[in-house]
């Protein structure tokens, strides 16, 4: 039986995994499928996975990363202390089984150096978004031992800052600022997160989780002032090789 891999969102235009993962089973010869499974809800998601046999693997995009951890039968260690999932492993006897794979794709982007040598960086870090993204980045900034504070359109407790308090705070304490909203993404390429951006300079680093544009309005505002910038692109690749890794083991 042909075996079939695919991608849960709710609009997946912007999504380059098909691609990449159908490329890969043509190139090496894997007799399976990669297909986008656009969902406005996940209602009837599990009986859906378990009466399509053919089905060994999701990953799971915007905006059910969290919500998805309800129709799991187990969760890896990392994905329960993450508290979100980004793919599904599915067992013959229909066990599904979640994992994050995004940690592991933003670690990698994180100590990836300026001069493209392996760093830790020092300082502290602000996230904007709280979404599913958000919970594995702070969960390899807490790895880490980088101090951070999350901001938030909502905020929910007095940890979170809202959007209006950066333009109070001292921008320079934090060194590193990480995009892990959407905003910016296709095709909306010309927004970017609300950010007091006159007050960056060439000490600060920017991380933008998104891939597609490559050069974020975001980071555009960064290399304007010196910053060092970086996109999701590597971080894309890895979580999907992971995932792979997943899908292939015992
Ligand atoms: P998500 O679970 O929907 O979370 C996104 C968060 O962004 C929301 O929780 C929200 O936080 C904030 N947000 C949403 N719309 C916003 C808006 N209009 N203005 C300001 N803030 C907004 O999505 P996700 O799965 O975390 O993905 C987020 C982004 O990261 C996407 O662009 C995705 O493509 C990217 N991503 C990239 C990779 C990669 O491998 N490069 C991996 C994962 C995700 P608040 O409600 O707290 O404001």
């Amino acid at each position: 039986m042909i075996q079939q891999y695919g991608l849960i969102g709710r609009k997946l235009s912007h999504s380059f995994s098909a691609h990449y993962f159908n490329k890969k089973f043509q190139s090496e010869k894997i007799n399976a499928t990669y297909s986008l499974f656009e969902k406005e809800n996940l209602t009837g998601i599990k009986e859906w996975i378990q009466n399509t046999p053919s089905l060994r693997g999701l990953n799971v995009t915007i905006p059910y990363k969290t919500q998805i951890i309800n129709i799991t039968d187990a969760l890896s260690l990392e994905a329960v202390e993450i508290g979100a999932v980004n793919t599904l492993k599915i067992h013959k006897d229909g066990k599904i089984v979640g994992y994050n794979t995004d940690a592991y794709g933003f670690e990698v982007t994180l100590i990836h150096g300026r001069e493209g040598q392996k760093e830790i960086p020092k300082g502290s870090a602000l996230v904007l978004g709280t979404g599913g993204a958000s919970k594995a980045v702070c969960y390899v900034l807490d790895q880490y031992h980088i101090p951070y504070r999350c901001v938030s359109r909502t905020p929910t407790h007095e940890e979170i800052l809202d959007y209006e308090s950066l333009l109070t705070i001292d921008i320079p304490d934090f060194s590193i600022i990480i995009n892990t909203t959407p905003v910016g993404m296709y095709p909306e390429i010309t927004q970017a997160p609300n950010f007091p951006y006159s007050r960056l300079n060439a000490t600060h680093r920017l991380i933008d989780l998104i891939y597609n544009p490559e050069e974020t309005q975001f980071m555009k505002e960064g290399i304007i002032r010196g910053a060092y910038v970086q996109n999701g692109l590597k971080m894309l690749y890895l979580q999907a090789e992971k995932a792979w890794e997943i899908w292939q083991s015992k």
